[in-house]
């Protein structure tokens, strides 16, 4: 007999769950499942909200697959779980038991405890978060050529918001409270080469203000002193775990929903995934570690392999912003060997740290060739050039270190689409199963259906098959595919 699933949550990770699921167990020979979510909308990718909110797509193009055999719910909130009678109550009243319960509950936007902003997370009038397609759709209703939108918030979402805004035609002005931009990311000379691209762009940056009262009628007041003669404001302070669901059930939980390597809670019947689950080695709020958690914990509960384990996420961040390349890896560490390279005037700014000659973390600003070779250099642990300088640069490197750029020479275990972890292996290896355009690379590998910034790099991939005899097509260095 089949053990019953109910995963709470459909959102990208909730989804893609139920997906891997059906892939391992087709026909729920093993697992039958029940989706319950509380938006109204089929599961969507919510990475693409920000170029939605840019112009690059409409809100009816984000849609994920779905998967078949599946009972999904949507517009049904889970409102308590009783774990003694393996049972979940849901606002519509029905209740539905479980074997296992899956908690992909994601984040919330954190809205702060400004006058007239909102109150109990609940936005005011001229107020959104952008956390969901509804948020997105409410700021494009505002996002009109020459209306006046203030951004509150200058972390990676509100700069992707302020870009895409911007290119709408729309007068932005950004106010962040910290001394300069995405200070969880960058360093103060990265966050001010930003900025500086932001400016040459049209947006107001302000760094070191804070929002201090919002009135429809007059706009908004800061803690300088100054006023935003604003229509509108979007709100991107950051987000929280939805956890309390979790806590109100006695399960641990301090920032997420903890679980161990097997995605269990402390009740090993119940298992979280996504943005509200803490793992030590997970990256919070990147959908390439919910994603991989999705897939190892369909291989533990579908029992195709029950020595699967998830062990973490090596953290990469690429900011969405038309014009503005940035890129985020590991961790730049004041005790590791650190070069660092400064153009402020180009836009351009890099800091590159390394320990016994290997990519600990960097930043890169408008390098978009030292970012990909670097980004595989972290990914594969393979040591760097000795021309420290030139790797920075994204210059050339014979005989050391492969560009990212040039197909042919790229390592096959490079991970090409890292939403989905899709290495160049795997994408030669669908090839040569008949998979000749991108659209079906993508069907048979998933690579560029995360956030698509890898789009390029497939084609490109592509475009080198192409030309190559696949069947003789050297692997270069791969060992397997
Ligand atoms: C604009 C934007 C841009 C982003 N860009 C990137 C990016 O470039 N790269 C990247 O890696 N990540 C990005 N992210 C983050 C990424 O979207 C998240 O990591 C990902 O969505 C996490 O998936 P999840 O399923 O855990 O949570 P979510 O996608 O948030 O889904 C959680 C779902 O659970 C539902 N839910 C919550 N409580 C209940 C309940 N009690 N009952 C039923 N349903 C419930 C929610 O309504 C929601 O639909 C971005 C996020 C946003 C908002």
């Amino acid at each position: 007999m089949s053990r019953h699933v109910v995963v709470i949550g459909n959102g990208m990770v909730g989804a893609r769950f139920a997906e891997e699921v059906r892939r391992r167990d087709p026909d729920g020979a093993r697992v039958s499942l029940t989706v319950l979510g509380a938006e109204s909308h089929p599961a969507y990718n919510r990475v693409l909200l920000s170029t939605v909110l840019a112009g690059g797509l409409r809100p009816g193009m984000v849609a994920l697959p779905a998967a078949d055999g599946v009972e999904v719910h949507l517009g049904v909130a889970v409102t308590g779980i009783d774990r003694a009678a393996r049972v979940v109550h849901a606002d519509d009243g029905s209740t539905h038991h479980y074997d296992e319960l899956v908690l992909a509950t994601g984040c919330r936007a954190w809205l702060p405890p400004v006058d007239g902003l909102g109150a109990d997370g609940v936005p005011a009038s001229g107020v959104s978060v952008f956390r969901d397609l509804d948020d997105c759709e409410r700021i494009l209703a505002t996002a009109v050529p020459g209306a006046r939108v203030a951004v509150v918030g200058g972390g990676l979402l509100g700069v992707e918001a302020a870009r895409g805004l911007t290119g709408r035609g729309v007068a932005v002005t950004l106010v962040h409270p910290r001394t300069h931009l995405m200070e969880g990311l960058l360093d103060p000379e990265a966050g001010d080469v930003l900025a500086g691209a932001l400016r040459e762009i049209g947006i107001d940056v302000r760094c070191g203000v804070g929002a201090k009262a919002w009135d429809p009628a007059t706009g908004l007041d800061c803690d300088d002193g100054s006023r935003i003669a604003a229509d509108a404001v979007v709100v991107a302070t950051g987000v929280r775990a939805n956890t309390v669901l979790a806590a109100d059930a006695g399960l641990a939980v301090d920032r997420g929903i903890r679980v161990d390597d097997r995605l269990a809670t402390d009740d090993g019947r119940v298992h979280a995934i996504g943005d509200c689950a803490q793992h030590p080695g997970a990256a919070p709020g990147l959908v390439q570690s919910g994603w991989e958690q999705a897939a190892v914990l369909a291989d533990l509960l579908t029992g195709t392999d029950p020595a699967a384990r998830y062990r973490g996420t090596r953290p990469v961040t690429r900011l969405k912003a038309q014009g503005i390349d940035l890129a985020a890896v590991g961790d730049v560490d004041a005790g590791d060997e650190q070069l660092r390279i400064s153009d402020p005037y180009r836009g351009r700014y890099g800091v590159l740290s390394l320990r016994a000659d290997r990519v600990t973390g960097a930043v890169l600003i408008g390098l978009p060739d030292a970012a990909a070779t670097i980004t595989g250099l972290y990914d594969s642990g393979a040591p760097a050039p000795s021309d420290r300088l030139a790797l920075l640069l994204g210059r050339a490197l014979p005989g050391e270190a492969a560009p990212v750029t040039d197909p042919g020479r790229l390592p096959g275990t490079a991970i090409v689409c890292r939403c989905n972890t899709v290495t160049k292996n795997a994408l030669v290896a669908a090839w040569r199963a008949g998979a000749t355009d991108v659209d079906a690379l993508a069907r048979r590998t998933r690579a560029t259906t995360g956030c698509g910034s890898c789009r390029d790099a497939v084609c490109g991939i592509r475009d080198w098959l192409g030309r190559a005899d696949p069947t003789a097509v050297d692997l270069w260095q791969a060992d397997a595919v």
